[in-house]
C-alpha cells in the first residue's frame, strides 16, 4: 500500500473533493485553498515531481493541461484568468512528492504564489 497521500486519494483510501477523474488523471480541491478556487490536478501514476517526467509521459502531460482549461471553464474562472503552478523540489517548497498542478483563480491573484 502506498504511503503517498495523493496515491491514497487516487485509490479512494482517503476522501477528497474530486471534481474530475478519468483513467489517467484526477482533479480535486486543495485541502488548504490559497485562492477562491484552488484545485490540484494530478496524473494517477505516482511520479515524484516534474523532474521525473519521461518522454513516455508526454501524452498525459498534454491531456492534463487541456483538462485544466476545461476544469477552469467548468468552474467559471477561465474568462477572468487563472494560474497553473507546478512546484518542483526543495526551493519551490514542494511538500507532496506526487507531481501536481495547482489551478488557482476566482479572484485577482496578484503576486500570490502557491506557498
Ligand atoms: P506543494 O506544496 O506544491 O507540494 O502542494 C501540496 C498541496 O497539497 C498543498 O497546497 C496542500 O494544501 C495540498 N494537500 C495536502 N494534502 C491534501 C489532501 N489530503 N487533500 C487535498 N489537498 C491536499
Ligand atoms: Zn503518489
Amino acid at each position: 500500500m502506498s504511503e503517498c497521500v495523493f496515491c491514497k486519494i487516487v485509490n479512494k483510501e482517503i476522501p477528497a473533493d474530486i471534481i474530475y477523474e478519468d483513467e489517467q488523471i484526477m482533479a480535486f480541491k486543495d485541502i488548504a485553498p490559497q485562492a477562491k478556487v484552488h484545485v490540484l490536478i494530478i496524473p494517477k501514476e505516482h511520479i515524484h515531481s516534474n523532474l521525473y517526467f519521461e518522454g513516455r509521459h508526454k501524452p498525459v502531460i498534454g491531456h492534463l493541461i487541456l483538462k485544466a482549461n476545461e476544469i477552469a471553464k467548468k468552474l467559471g474562472i477561465a474568462d477572468t484568468g487563472y494560474r497553473l503552478i507546478v512546484n518542483t523540489g526543495k526551493h519551490s517548497g514542494q511538500e507532496v512528492f506526487h507531481v501536481h498542478w495547482h489551478l488557482l483563480g476566482g479572484e485577482p491573484l496578484g503576486r500570490l504564489v502557491c506557498k
